[in-house]
């Protein structure tokens, strides 16, 4: 069964146009499963009627012209109800409608699946015989199965446009769907970032000098054989001579006409090397994994090695694809924070990733560059939108590949109402951020990239709350030397002068790793994390705060602040370490004031510890991020449980409450500087409850701004009173939510999109 499903997914995907995609379903299943008749009908959501498609055994001159109503015929019946319907009679079915041109009078049994993908109705999938007898279970069981992974492969052929000829109406497909990972919205050209070596990864794309592309391969061909030439050598009395064996046969399957002459004739008709091997290699595994024997069977895993060695060497010849279009929409299946550093500013519009969720780290960089992004849109094909236009639409999570004229126009007139919305804040830019009775407020920003500090300059930001010393050791491919940070440093603390900036000492481990410093765990966010890294490394520690405090000699605006603390010790320990690299930096004759050292509030631990470690530090500052994810068990980067990661969650709350006040009582600053400080409605709460500081992306800040100004704090302090009452997130957001409405700062709720039709809120 097993084989007979990929062989059909495989002629499915492999077939470039949707008629002779359904044609071969429809008569691979009546052989499969040896019925007299099958046949595919879809759905237009358009006009509600069902249109035949495809059929082997009933008459074909019908294809294309028999047409029903959703709800007429026991095809109609399959849709509405959802469900497979199994009879051993159709005629005797109330439903039955006889149409003579179809040719289905001799049949009497009937079973029909409907096709449904993400929760729409594609069409039905129907297989008859003459002798009336219901299918048996495991008949409809298989049939159910194939047309599940039919719809899969339909729906994406026509989302993506790889399949020509789908009629229009038919197939209401969705957007693909993921969360919101910076919102706004981008329209611009797909292009496909792939993690080396991965061959899934490998998008579709043509070449344009087809001469130069089979010499690439060519190339990597001759150093494919080399290098398992030498390994075979070096292995050569380690290993007996059957394991040896195996390089012969790389060997030969590298000269294997079947492998290289269909890859050489595929980039001779375009495409592009990659893409060809990729396709190849993909064939002949479906068609080895089919194999009975066992033997033949496991030469589908020594194919996919091979290609993938062939991969490597085509990726290590390929020019980096410099010339990004000046619209482009960078996709992987896993965006990292060093990607984003390879495209210029100035031409990434929108980003997608297939993993991760909106806080990931990669989500919190691109909301504080403004950048569009969809995260955990885990159904999305990727490797085929290379090249593809696409409206990310970053508010709501959806990505339409391919879109129509109408959408993009539609899309348009949404990007031009948000340049206004954002052109309707600017007004606040340099007004204070005070309540109506004169509750003040400072806003601060996170930064990590150059182009954060230029925003946030441009946005009125009164200090850096959180630097994430992390992202410049994140895009270099090795530590950066003392000197190297102390440049990278000495410019931030410039920019912001004389306002002040807190420097994070250095967050790796979790989602974030250096690709030269692997961190390879089973749980890494319970693992080798932040200030345990650089506790454990001394000497990445002290040349950090050695760099830090050099670069503040003379400004005297920077803030030390210390990741992931659970425990006194480290608090102790890392003060002991930044004591003695200002010595160190003293000794070396540079002047630097000892500066303010601060500590996150961000793993459960730390909450019932806020007096003990204020007691050892200048200021505390919460990092919800992470604070969220560890109090409520839910991984901020699956997408999976992207629904339960809520910082509105009652425990949330009334954590972040508990902190405020134990701050407030033994007189510590405390501020914010997760993500949750820079929704306006949060924003709310959060002064409500006593936060000195709000630190958040510099894109939210205006809007955070607008909202404090239109609000009291007595009033803020009762929205905060009456949520606290409350136990579900869900309910809090909307009972937050209504009331801000009702105090006027309605337009501004994040979850508001503009596709709505909010107008720009009116000035100051
Ligand atoms: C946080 O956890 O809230 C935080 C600010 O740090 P990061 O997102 O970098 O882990
Ligand atoms: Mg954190």
């Amino acid at each position: 069964m097993l084989n007979t499903l990929r062989t059909i997914v495989h002629e499915v995907s492999s077939a470039d146009n949707l008629n002779s995609a359904l044609q071969k379903i429809v008569r691979r299943v009546r052989e499969v499963m040896r019925t007299e008749a099958c046949s595919v009908y879809f759905y237009n959501s358009e006009t509600s009627h069902y249109t035949l498609m495809a059929t082997e055994g009933l008459n074909p001159l019908a294809v294309d012209k028999i047409s029903f109503t959703y709800s007429e015929g026991i095809v109609g019946q399959v849709g509405l109800r959802e469900e497979p319907i199994n009879i051993d009679d159709a005629t005797s079915h109330p439903k039955y409608r006889y149409l003579e041109a179809i040719g289905e009078d001799k049949f009497r049994a009937f079973l029909g699946v409907p096709i449904i993908h993400r929760r729409s109705m594609l069409g039905v999938l129907v297989i008859q015989r003459a002798e009336r007898q219901r299918f048996n279970e495991d008949e409809e069981a298989f049939l159910v199965t194939i047309s599940a992974v039919l719809a899969g492969g339909i729906a994406h052929a026509a989302a993506t446009g790889s399949m020509k000829g789908f009629p229009d109406g038919h197939l209401s497909l969705k957007p693909f769907e993921g969360t919101s990972g910076a919102s706004g919205v981008a329209i611009g050209q797909g292009i496909v970032m792939v993690p080396p070596a991965d061959l899934s990864a490998v998008p579709d794309g043509c070449c344009t000098d087809i001469a130069e592309e089979l010499a690439m391969f060519e190339h990597a061909l001759t150093e494919v054989r080399e290098s398992l030439t030498i390994s075979a050598q070096k292995l050569a009395c380690r290993l007996p001579p059957e394991e040896l064996a195996l390089f012969d046969v790389y060997l030969k399957m590298l000269d294997d006409k079947a492998l290289t002459f269909e890859i050489r004739h595929r980039i001779e008709s375009g495409l592009m090397a990659q893409t060809a091997l990729r396709q190849v290699v993909e064939e002949h595994v479906n068609r080895f994994e089919m194999m009975e024997d066992p033997y033949l069977r496991e030469r589908a895993s020594d194919v996919k090695d091979l290609g993938r060695r062939v991969l490597s060497y085509l990726q290590a010849s390929e020019v980096s694809p410099s010339q990004y279009p000046d619209n482009t929409i960078l996709i992987s299946e896993e965006l990292t924070p060093a990607m984003l550093g390879e495209v210029p500013q100035d031409k990434l519009l929108g980003l997608v990733s297939q993993h991760g969720s909106g806080n990931s780290h990669v989500a919190i960089l691109a909301r504080a560059m403004g950048i569009p992004t969809v995260m955990g849109a885990v159904d999305l094909p990727f490797h085929k939108l290379a090249g593809k236009q696409l409206i990310v639409d970053g508010t709501l999570g959806h990505i339409y590949p391919s879109p129509s004229d109408e959408l993009v126009k539609h899309y348009l007139q949404v990007i031009e109402e948000e340049k206004a919305f954002a052109k309707g804040l600017e007004v606040t830019r340099d007004l204070p951020c005070v309540t109506i009775d004169d509750h003040k407020v400072p806003l601060w920003v996170n930064t990590g990239l150059m182009t954060d500090t230029v925003r946030s300059l441009d946005r009125g930001a009164e200090g850096v709350g959180l630097y994430r010393t992390e992202v410049p050791f994140m895009v270099r491919e090795r530590f950066p030397s003392e000197t190297e940070q102390e440049r990278i440093y000495r410019s931030q603390l410039e920019a912001f002068h004389p306002r002040p900036v807190t420097m994070r000492t250095l967050d790796i481990g979790g989602d974030k790793a250096l690709s030269y410093f692997p961190i390879d765990e089973d749980n890494p966010f319970l693992g080798w994390r932040g200030i345990r890294v650089t506790l454990d490394h001394p000497e990445i520690f002290l040349a950090q705060v050695r760099a830090m405090l050099k670069a503040s000699a003379g400004l005297g605006n920077l803030r030390i602040m210390l990741p992931m603390i659970s425990c006194v010790f480290e608090v102790e320990d890392a003060l002991q370490l930044i004591h003695r690299a200002h010595e160190e930096v003293t000794a070396e004759g540079v002047t630097t004031s000892m500066p303010e050292v601060g500590v996150m509030i961000e793993v459960p631990a730390a909450v019932y510890l806020v007096a003990e470690l204020a007691s050892r530090v200048d200021f505390l500052s919460v990092g919800s991020n992470d604070l969220t994810q560890y109090l409520l068990a839910v991984d901020r980067n699956n997408p999976r449980v992207a629904n339960l990661y809520h910082s509105f969650h009652p425990a949330v709350l009334k954590a972040l409450c508990h902190i405020a006040k134990e701050a407030n009582s033994v007189g510590k600053p405390v501020g914010i500087c997760g993500e949750m400080a820079g929704d306006p409605a949060a924003a709310v709460l959060l002064m409500a409850m006593g936060f000195n500081v709000l630190s958040m992306n510099a894109t939210n800040l205006l809007k955070v701004k607008w909202a404090l100004r239109r609000i009291t704090l007595t009033r803020a302090q009762d929205i905060l009173d009456k949520v606290l009452q409350l136990d579900n997130a869900h309910v809090i957001k909307s009972t937050l939510e209504l009331a801000l409405s009702k105090a006027g700062i309605g337009q501004i709720l994040q979850s508001k999109n503009l596709l709505s039709g909010n107008l720009p809120p009116s000035a100051s």
